[in-house]
């Protein structure tokens, strides 16, 4: 095609690829699901059908974007880990956030009835989405460290909040002075003694938040053999140690 005078304005657009060689982690957040979770009365502390749907939202963007090694999600965020050499969008880093995170949100309105058949979402949700780069193996690592720590410094008080006020009659601003410049151990106490609740007990998907990983499986072939194909499985897991990485790290050096 022809190229018009006006062609020159594409040059006003700025290079942002990604530094080869590196992690590329795109994280997706709600944005004020405080709020949204609250209106769609969420169960709290927890809503099990809004984690599953956060799970499935992202399963659809991995199987989109195959170059997505390892995702992990939690609350209203999930980060999608794609593979050092990636090529895909030319390392963009603007094709790469608003694709994965268009797609994340589209995909949460697209299966939202599956998990909530009997309401509708009450106005559009919204993500917002960024590219994060990671140089050394040590540092990705460290990134999905950071928000699993951050998985459980947050349930543990939303637990415990929310025991205060379901269950002892408190009112969020009570249970929340309550909790002022408490430790871990004060809640885990707090949650024991008053509530007879072992937060060690508390299911993994809540505490370790949800890893997806690739993995092959083998299905039965007509004629009797099998063959390997690649699943998209959850697991909830410690990532701060060392042993899922020894178990399930292979895509490191993949
Ligand atoms: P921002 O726009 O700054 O991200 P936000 O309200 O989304 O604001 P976050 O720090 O992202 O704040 O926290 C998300 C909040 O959404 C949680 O604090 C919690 O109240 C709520 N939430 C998300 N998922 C669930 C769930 N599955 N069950 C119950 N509550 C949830
Ligand atoms: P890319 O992912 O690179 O953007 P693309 O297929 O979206 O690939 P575009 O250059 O963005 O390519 O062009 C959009 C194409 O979508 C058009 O060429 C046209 O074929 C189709 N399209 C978009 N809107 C309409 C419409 N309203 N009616 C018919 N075709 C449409
Ligand atoms: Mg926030
Ligand atoms: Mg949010
Ligand atoms: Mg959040
Ligand atoms: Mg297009």
């Amino acid at each position: 095609m022809a190229k018009s005078k006006f062609e020159y304005v594409r040059l006003f657009e700025t290079e942002d690829r990604c530094l080869p060689n590196t992690w590329i982690v795109v994280r997706v957040d709600g944005k004020g699901f405080h709020k949204f979770s609250t209106e769609h009365e969420y169960e709290k502390p927890n809503d099990m059908r809004g984690l599953s749907l956060m799970t499935r939202a992202a399963t659809a963007v991995m199987e989109e974007f195959k170059d997505i090694s390892i995702a992990y999600g939690q609350s209203d965020e999930y980060s999608f880990i794609f593979r050092k050499e990636t090529q895909v969008y030319s390392r963009r880093s603007a094709k790469l956030s608003t694709n994965v995170c268009s797609l994340f949100t589209s995909a949460f309105v697209y299966y939202w009835s599956e998990f909530f058949p009997t309401s509708k979402p009450l106005y559009p949700p919204v993500f917002d989405g960024r590219t994060v780069l990671y140089p050394s193996d040590q540092n990705m690592r460290d990134y999905l460290s950071w928000r699993q720590a951050d998985c459980h410094i947050n349930n543990l008080y939303n637990t415990t909040f929310w025991a205060l006020i379901l269950k002892a009659g408190l009112t969020p601003s009570e249970a929340e002075q309550k909790l002022r410049g408490t430790f871990s151990a004060d809640k885990n106490e707090i949650l024991f003694s008053q509530f007879g609740i072992n937060y060690n007990n508390e299911s993994d998907m809540l505490k370790k938040g949800t890893l997806l990983v690739r993995r092959k499986v083998p299905v039965p072939l007509p004629n009797g053999g099998t063959r390997e194909k690649s699943q998209i499985v959850q697991q909830h897991v410690d990532v701060i140690g060392d042993d899922f990485w020894k178990e399930s790290g292979h895509f490191l050096t993949a």
